[in-house]
C-alpha cells in the first residue's frame, strides 16, 4: 500500500526573516578546531544548545560559551532551546576539562554559562566557583565572564560565585517584566535585579541582557535600562528574539537596526558604560570588548 504524506510548507505560516539576520555558515577559520577541542573534552556550549545564530562567526575566530552543569534544565523558558528535563548527573571534573579546553583554545576572556540546576541545594554555584578557579589556575592570564542562573534567589549560593570574583558577573534578565509569565515562568524580574545589586554592591562588574520582538513595547525596554541601572549594572546587551523550534514562542517582530541603534543611544545616555544592541547581539557575543572597556 502506497501512503502520500500532505506536503506543508512551513515558509508560509512563518515570517520571512529579514536581510539583517543573515548569517554565516557555521565553517571555516578556526572552527573545526573549536568543534574538535570541545568534543574530546566532552564539553557542552551554549553555542550548541541554544542554537546560536553567530556559531559560524564566533567559533571561526576560535571562541565559545561553556555551558556547565550538563545539557538538561530543570526549568521551561519559553524563548530557550536547551532541553528541559531531570537532570541525572554531577560532572565534578568538568571544571578542570572547561579550563583545559580555555587554555588549548588560547581565550583571552573566557566565557561560561550553564543550565539552572534548581534540584541542586546550591543551584551549582560551587561548581560555578570551581570552574573560575580552574580557569585561573590553568589561564593565569585569562580573564572570566560567568553568565549565572539566580539561584532561585538563594543568596548564599551566590556569594559563593561573587567571592571568586570573576571579572564580569553576568545575569540576564531576558525580557521586560510584564512578559515574564510566558517568557521566563519560573524566574522573577524583581529577583534578577537583586542578584544583580548584590553583585554590585560587591564591588563586580555587572552586566545584563535582553531579547527584543516578544511583544515589548520601545518604552519598556527603556524601563528596563532604567531598572539596570538603579542596581548598578554596567554592561547591557539587546538582540533580536528568534525562535529556536516551532515549539517556542513566536517572533512578534523583526526589530530593525535603526531602532537597536536608538536602544544603544539610550542606554549609553542612561550611563551604562557598555551597551552591545543588534539584531544578532547575544549574551556572549563580543564579550572579550567588553572586558577590555
Ligand atoms: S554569540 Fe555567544 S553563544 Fe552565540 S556563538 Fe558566539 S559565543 Fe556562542
Amino acid at each position: 500500500m502506497d501512503f502520500t504524506l500532505p506536503v506543508i510548507d512551513a515558509s508560509e505560516s512563518r515570517p520571512r526573516r529579514p536581510e539583517w539576520l543573515r548569517v554565516k555558515l557555521p565553517y571555516g577559520g578556526q572552527y573545526a578546531r573549536v568543534r574538535e577541542i570541545i568534543d574530546r573534552h566532552r564539553l557542552h556550549t551554549v553555542c550548541e544548545s541554544a542554537r546560536c545564530p553567530n556559531i559560524g562567526e564566533c567559533w571561526g575566530a576560535g571562541t565559545a560559551t561553556f555551558m556547565i552543569l550538563g545539557n538538561i534544565c530543570t526549568r521551561s523558558c519559553g524563548f530557550c532551546a536547551v532541553i528541559t528535563g531531570r537532570p541525572t548527573e554531577l560532572d565534578l571534573e568538568e571544571p578542570y576539562r572547561v579550563a583545559e579546553a580555555v587554555r588549548l583554545m588560547g581565550l583571552k576572556h573566557a566565557v561560561v554559562t550553564s543550565v539552572n540546576r534548581d534540584e541542586l541545594r546550591d543551584g551549582g554555584a560551587s561548581v560555578f566557583a570551581m570552574t573560575i578557579r580552574e580557569i585561573r589556575r590553568l589561564n593565569p592570564d585569562t580573564t572570566v565572564e560567568v553568565l549565572i542562573p539566580d539561584f532561585k534567589g538563594n543568596w548564599e549560593a551566590l556569594q559563593l560565585v561573587l567571592d571568586e570574583r570573576p571579572d564580569i558577573l553576568n545575569h540576564n534578565t531576558e525580557t521586560v517584566p510584564r512578559l515574564y509569565p510566558t517568557v521566563r515562568p519560573q524566574a522573577r524580574y524583581e529577583r534578577s535585579l537583586e542578584l544583580l545589586r548584590r553583585a554590585k554592591e560587591a564591588g563586580l562588574v555587572t552586566k545584563s541582557g535582553i531579547m527584543v520582538g516578544l511583544g515589548e513595547t520601545f518604552e519598556e525596554v527603556l524601563e528596563v535600562m532604567d531598572d539596570l541601572r538603579a542596581v548598578g549594572c554596567d554592561i547591557l546587551t539587546i538582540g533580536q528574539y528568534l525562535q529556536p523550534t516551532r515549539l517556542h514562542l513566536p517572533v512578534v517582530e523583526y526589530v530593525h537596526p535603526d531602532v537597536f541603534a536608538r536602544y544603544r543611544e539610550e542606554g549609553l545616555r542612561r550611563g551604562f558604560r557598555h551597551v552591545e544592541s543588534g539584531p544578532l547581539v547575544r549574551s556572549s557575543y563580543h564579550a572579550e570588548r567588553h572586558v577590555a572597556r
